[in-house]
């Protein structure tokens, strides 16, 4: 089981659901907590993306990143919080911005954001909940009902 953010974090470190940037202190906890000794004795984080692994210095190119993507309305907590490497952020970002870009306008817009979520829901991610429920609205005609 991996170790997360605790509730003193949260405390200590509060971020408004809003705001675009997780807390800098719950990269660097998330980092001490997941980091693991290698052979050579160093502790090293392994992004959960391209599993290449980074020691204390490199600190700087791991990132705080929304799960659910900030710019699909994805909020800034401790549930959407992961720290992936800076490859993999920008890969990510590039992606996500073209797909945004070409589905917006298209009407495809929701099919895409209801496909990701019954993903996420499928994998027993926690984040499908009501709320998101209310974001995308009615099932697209031909889905499964829930559940
Ligand atoms: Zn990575």
């Amino acid at each position: 089981m991996q170790e997360d953010i605790s509730d003193v974090e949260c405390l200590l470190f509060p971020v408004d659901p809003l705001a675009r940037a997780f807390p800098h202190e719950w990269k660097v906890s998330l980092f001490r907590r997941r980091a693991k000794r290698d052979a050579d004795g160093v502790f090293r984080y392994e992004c959960p993306i391209c599993k290449h692994k980074f020691d204390h210095l490199s600190l700087e190119y791991l990132h705080g990143d929304h799960i659910w993507p900030y710019s699909l309305c994805g909020e800034t907590t401790r549930e959407n919080f992961r720290v992936i490497c800076g490859s993999c952020n920008s890969a990510k970002s590039n992606y996500i911005d073209s797909v945004i870009r070409s589905a917006l306008g298209s009407g495809d817009f929701r099919r895409m954001v209801f496909d990701f979520l019954k993903t996420l829901e499928n994998a027993g991610n926690p984040l499908m909940d009501h709320r998101l429920e209310d974001f995308i609205g009615a099932r697209p005609e031909g889905s499964p009902k829930g559940q």
